[in-house]
């Protein structure tokens, strides 16, 4: 059971990283617009570096938070930035939460995303409206929590989620960045989504696309 939920994170890790290869250029583009530039590249090369990291825990035979904590430290070592340490959060919070040898229910996993998104958010000290990945993760995590609390199964529950985030990520094109090195430039955002909050959106979708698999 703990192998299995060590494969399933190294096999979503691997696609997240597909799928960011391929948005790099537009998440960089984005971020080129308020902030330095630089999102897309440390999205792949954090992502490139996590899903390589758990590919060698998941095969070493670890347990699922081995697995995640090993894929957290790459990603922030490698990414660098704020979204880098912010990755490396999620996954190590997620890991603590499921544990190596627990069985991976749906609880369990929502459990585990409400303890990303509050790790994000104590790290950051963003809040809702700031424009920020933040603004993806919070309705992401309680969407989830609510339709596993319902009883919905992991998957149908994620995909609804993931459409969530990805329309969240999109309302942030209308929002004023308040925070970091976007704050100087806080209007010249306006009319562009949160490069985060779409990369983060991104991620989600990738991830139902591989429960779904
Ligand atoms: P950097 O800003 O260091 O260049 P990136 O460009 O990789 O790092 O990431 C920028 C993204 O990080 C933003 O689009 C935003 O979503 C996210 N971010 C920045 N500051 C915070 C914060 N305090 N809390 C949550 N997310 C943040
Ligand atoms: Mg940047
Ligand atoms: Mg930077």
């Amino acid at each position: 059971e703990s192998r299995d939920a060590a494969a399933l994170v190294a096999a979503s890790l691997h696609a997240a990283a597909a799928a960011i290869d391929e948005a790099a250029d537009e998440l960089g583009r984005m971020d080129a617009i308020a902030g330095d530039g630089d999102h897309g590249i440390g999205m792949q090369r954090g992502s490139r570096a996590g899903s390589d990291a758990a590919a060698a825990a998941a095969r070493a035979g670890a347990g699922a938070r081995t697995t995640l904590v090993r894929a957290a430290d790459a990603w922030s070592d490698r990414a660098g930035g704020t979204s880098g340490a912010i990755w490396g959060e999620m996954l190590r919070a997620l890991g603590e939460q499921l544990g190596d040898d627990r069985e991976v229910t749906a609880s369990l996993v929502s459990d585990g995303v409400l303890a990303a998104k509050d790790a994000v958010m104590s790290f950051g000290k963003a809040e809702v409206g700031d424009k920020t990945m933040i603004d993806a993760i919070v309705p992401f995590a309680d969407d989830l929590a609510q339709r596993v609390a319902g009883g919905q199964r992991l998957r149908d529950a994620w995909g609804h989620s993931a459409g969530v985030a990805e329309e969240a990520a999109q309302e942030t094109a209308s929002m004023a960045a308040t925070l970091g090195r976007a704050r100087s430039h806080g209007d010249r955002s306006i009319g562009t989504p949160d490069p985060g909050a779409v990369s983060f959106a991104l991620i989600c979708t990738t991830i139902y696309d591989v429960l779904t698999a």
